[in-house]
């Protein structure tokens, strides 16, 4: 499996701010923010896709999401945030290592599939 920039981040091999992290995943500040606040929640296991997520994955994934619920909390924007996969070239994805965006601080209810991603 090919490595990516988010396997040397969960590694430790570049130097990157943890928002919040624990044995399965971490939190970061996307680098071209899209919102006011843009984080992604990555998980250390490098799964390239949602798609390639297997029955073994279920409790990772479901800890993602609450994660992804507390890190909302957290920065204040409980109330009102999207959270976004994308999946394959096709669906917008550039790093093919799973994680979530979260995205708060603009208004979310104008268009519900604009997200200003890719
Ligand atoms: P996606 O298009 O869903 O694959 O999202 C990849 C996201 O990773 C994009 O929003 C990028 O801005 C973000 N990104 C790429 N490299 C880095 C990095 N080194 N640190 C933080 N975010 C990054």
């Amino acid at each position: 499996m090919s490595d990516t920039i988010f396997g040397k981040i969960t590694r430790g091999e570049i130097p990157t701010e943890f928002l919040y992290e624990d044995d399965q995943c971490v939190v970061i500040r996307d680098i071209n923010p899209q919102a006011p606040t843009h984080v992604l929640i990555i998980p250390r296991k490098p799964i390239p896709r949602l798609v390639d997520a297997a029955p073994e994955d279920q409790v990772l994934l479901g800890h993602l999401l609450v994660v992804a619920g507390n890190v909302a909390e957290k920065l204040g924007v409980g109330d009102a945030f999207r959270l976004i996969i994308n999946n394959g070239e096709g669906g917008g994805q550039t790093v093919f290592h799973l994680h979530l965006h979260i995205l708060a601080g603009r208004d979310m209810t104008e268009g519900q599939l604009a997200t200003g991603l890719n």
